[in-house]
């Protein structure tokens, strides 16, 4: 941590670092509490919005406070020792309380589905739910992973929370922003908090925090020094969200002393797309059913494929003989299929994503033509030509598709039960591969922070005048059920935002 020396140039009673759900939620409850917020972004104002922006916009919202103590202690797992019951009462509370706050918002929410593990106890009282804005029609629609990439886009992303309910709270209350401002490191003075140094346009400046500073800045997806020091038996998976998110918060976090929690845990993998034009890994929504396989470099297949592009839309967690396991990826992974499947519709599509929002905003070609062009995806007349042209074994993926075509033949995948509806012969020249990479939307590790979203040091006190909220330090262990970031990041961002403004004005030193 810095001492503080020299002035300040900017001041605000709070200072809350990253701009996104996490970073908005803190923002409006600091401001509405009285406090003069400022809010500081490293990305520029056109890339605002971190994740949050470019996520698919869900929020799970627990309909029953009792019910969702119990699904939220059943989502821990093994690691239930990690969380208090303290914090989980506050994590059920604040949660079922985000729906009426977003509605005060402006939020119009439908519901779009339930549980990612409909079998854990609590599990009924979960709804997950989107802001009605721009959508078609009205009412509750059913919504699950397995419905086609069309029918998910009509309902998901387009920035419809972002666009349509936190930013404009912000403007309408006049927070103040800094994009292009990036926190480096914690300003203490006399054993607390009192400010952030950061780097803005090349010119390092001192933000004075008069009451509190709250970490809002992210995970470290885009780090993969940190990736492949905390995140097992995945050493190149590609984010699929901003690249900004850096693992800044955690080092800043770490040189004040924090304790870390949650690190290994993460939401995916799955397999999507990572072109060398792109800048991250592109969402694409395979249709569930179709003639395609996943090989790995032995030329073999490893999955049922189907759910996500993985084989589970357990958000990366595998049932291993009784207990959810975090699952991995092997590397290199192809798609291989058949002439009918890339006739059948576009591959590449997808609803959200940074590509989608922010990067070169790639339009897929309906017939996949395009795709096969540009080198993306590889043609060949025969299955052992294609596994020359990508380099696997002729033989092994020769056999490989052969045995799937008699399990295709006889209506079951006996080797990996993927879903009979599913499964096609791959058997219509020519055939095709396109190479997929694992990818995962977001970390969940980060500071430890407490029913307070205060920061804890190591000594197991909070670390003084600091708060953080959403991903970065999420209070997911490990299971996760789909739109809980997004709830945690206005739960816990209420919290902080809440507490930081309560705090007293810091009577600081020189
Ligand atoms: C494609 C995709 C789909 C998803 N869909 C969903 C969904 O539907 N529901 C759900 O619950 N979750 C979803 N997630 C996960 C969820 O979006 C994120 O976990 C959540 O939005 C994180 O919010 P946040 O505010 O904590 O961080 P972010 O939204 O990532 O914001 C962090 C901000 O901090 C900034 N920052 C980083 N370092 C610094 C620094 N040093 N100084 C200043 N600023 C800094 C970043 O630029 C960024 O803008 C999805 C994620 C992705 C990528």
């Amino acid at each position: 941590m810095s001492e503080v020396s020299g002035t300040w140039d900017e001041e605000a009673d709070v200072v809350v670092v990253g701009y996104g759900f996490a970073g908005a939620a803190t923002a409006i409850a600091a401001h509405d509490e009285g406090a003069d917020v400022l809010l500081l972004e490293k990305a520029p104002e056109e890339h605002k919005g971190g994740n949050s922006r470019v996520s698919a916009n869900i929020v799970f919202w627990p309909n029953d406070v009792e019910k969702a103590k119990t699904y939220f202690r059943a989502l821990t797992g093994p690691y239930t020792d990690n969380i208090s019951d303290k914090m989980i009462e506050v994590w059920a509370e604040e949660m079922h309380a985000n729906r009426a706050w977003l509605e005060r918002l402006g939020m119009q929410p439908i519901g779009i589905g339930g549980a990612e593990f409909p079998e854990f106890p609590g599990s009924d009282c979960v709804e997950m739910l989107v802001n009605a804005g721009q959508l078609p029609g009205s009412g509750r629609q059913e919504f699950t992973l397995r419905q086609t990439p069309a029918q998910l886009g009509q309902m998901l992303g387009g920035e419809r929370l972002w666009k349509g309910v936190t930013e404009p709270a912000l403007d309408a209350r006049k927070i103040r922003r800094m994009y292009g401002t990036a926190a480096v490191h914690l300003v203490e003075s006399s054993g607390a908090v009192a400010g952030v140094l950061a780097d803005r346009q090349g010119k390092r400046i001192a933000i004075k925090a008069e009451r509190a500073v709250v970490l809002t800045c992210g995970g470290f997806e885009n780090n993969p020094t940190m990736v492949r020091t905390y995140v097992n038996a995945l050493p190149c998976i590609y984010p699929t969200g901003t690249p900004y998110n850096t693992g800044d918060g955690v080092r800043m976090a770490q040189e004040v002393g924090a304790d870390l929690w949650h690190m290994s845990n993460i939401a995916g993998p799955e397999l999507f797309f990572k072109a060398p034009e792109l800048p991250v890994a592109r969402w694409i929504n395979l249709p569930h059913a179709g003639s395609y396989i996943f090989v790995a470099a032995d030329g073999k297949r490893f999955i049922a494929e189907g759910d996500q592009c993985m084989g589970t839309d357990r958000h990366g967690k595998l049932n291993y003989h009784g207990m959810w396991m975090q699952q991995t990826a092997p590397m290199p992974v192809h798609l291989i299929f058949d002439e009918s499947f890339r006739a059948s519709g576009c591959i590449g599509d997808s609803f959200c994503c940074w590509d989608v929002v922010h990067g070169n905003r790639y339009n897929w070609s309906d017939d996949n033509l395009r795709e096969v062009e540009r080198g993306w995806i590889k043609r060949a007349t025969s299955i052992r030509d294609l596994a020359a042209l990508i380099g696997l074994p002729p033989d092994v993926l020769e056999a490989t598709v052969t045995r799937y075509n008699t399990f295709v033949a006889q209506g079951a995948d006996a080797d990996f039960g993927r879903n009979p509806a599913w499964i096609a012969a791959i058997e219509t020249p020519p055939f095709y591969a396109m190479e997929l990479t694992p990818s995962f939307v977001n970390t969940q590790g980060g500071p430890r922070r407490n029913e307070n979203a205060q920061v804890i040091g190591l000594d197991g006190r909070p670390v003084p005048r600091l708060y953080s909220a959403g991903e970065l330090g999420s209070i997911y262990a490990y299971n996760y059920n789909a739109g809980g970031n997004i709830g945690e990041c206005f739960a816990f961002g209420r919290i902080a935002g809440r507490n930081a403004a309560r705090e007293k004005p810091l009577e600081l030193a020189g």
